[in-house]
């Protein structure tokens, strides 16, 4: 099986301040680290880390950023399809954190936002029926529902984050085969929380619903299984950046590469290899390393 990351690349620069700005505020911070960042870009990296076959499709410009990205991206094990748009300017984050580890994050879209339907579909080229397929909130509305149309059209296995929220995520779900997803926007999305957002999610479609809840931990709603509660891993967190998307990489790849579907052992996998994340700054740089997450996984 192999995995297809359909989704945003970036620059993250994170900046750490003593507390989040307020609006009209002028405030001083440091430069943390600038590394690779974007959802798709930091799901792909952690999924290709396991040692599940992973590629990342995402679009960049015709600028210094997308050199950056293409040398970030060489010494990691996933296959990176970028495609270059003319007039566009790669993508990038703005990440403030604070000393108790919250972060606030700006992302732009220029690039992720520009990706066509035709080029996305065109990148799942070598896809086969049970490959899975990993989306995320960056690409236009268009894009987002002709990948998942096409993937299940052809057998492939859909895991779609939700983030950044959009409206139209809403009449989605009846294509998505498994869904991971903060608790905020569980809220958002259901107007439910946690257990009874998941069972609303279920009703409308999604066989597995994975509901992060931070430090508290995560749930997992499998149609059949019922609903499982799996506590956190308890760590010293100092920066929340990528939790949430080393989360859904290690549970996804976990059960793709036992060649199941999403289980409890798998989440809490996702739960070990996201304390690794929090528990140090940056992006990529953050993320388990291929060593440590051989170790997760044989758990
Ligand atoms: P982010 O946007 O910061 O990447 P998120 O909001 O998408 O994260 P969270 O629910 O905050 O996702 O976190 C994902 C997972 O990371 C949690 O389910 C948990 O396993 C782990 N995690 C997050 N915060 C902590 C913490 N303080 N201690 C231990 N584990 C944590």
């Amino acid at each position: 099986m192999r995995a297809h990351v359909i989704g945003n690349v970036a620059i993250d620069e994170t900046i750490s301040v003593s507390s989040m700005p307020e609006a009209g505020a002028s405030i001083f911070g440091r430069e943390e680290t600038r590394d690779l960042g974007g959802k798709g870009a930091n799901q792909a990296v952690v999924m290709a880390r396991t040692g599940l076959p992973t590629a990342l499709i995402a679009a960049v410009g015709e600028d210094f950023r997308a050199q950056t990205i293409r040398e970030q991206l060489a010494p990691e094990p996933v296959e990176a399809k970028l495609i270059v748009l003319d007039g566009r300017s790669s993508d990038f984050s703005i990440i403030f954190t604070t000393p108790d580890g919250e972060n606030a994050i700006v992302t732009t879209t220029d690039s992720a936002g520009s990706l066509t339907p035709d080029d996305a579909i065109a990148g799942l080229s070598r896809a086969v029926a049970g490959d899975l397929v990993v989306l995320q909130g960056n690409l236009a509305e268009t894009t987002t529902r002709g990948l998942l149309a096409e993937a299940k059209r052809r057998g492939l296995v859909t895991a779609f984050n939700p983030s950044p929220l959009r409206p139209y995520f809403s009449d989605l779900w009846p294509l998505v085969d498994i869904a991971v997803l903060n608790r905020g926007e569980a809220q958002r999305l259901t107007g439910s929380s946690d257990v009874a957002a998941a069972e609303r999610l279920q009703q409308s479609g999604v066989r597995h619903v994975v509901i992060t809840l931070g430090g508290d931990g995560a749930i997992l709603a499998s149609r059949g299984d019922g609903i499982a509660t799996i506590p956190a891993v308890a760590t010293h967190a100092v920066d929340t950046t990528g939790a949430g998307d080393t989360f859904m990489a290690v549970a996804l790849a976990s059960a793709a590469l036992r060649g199941i579907e999403l289980d409890t052992r798998a989440v809490g996998h996702a739960a070990c290899a996201s304390a690794l994340t929090v528990s140090r700054r940056g992006t990529r740089a953050a993320f388990p390393t291929v060593e440590e997450l051989q170790a997760i996984l044989a758990r």
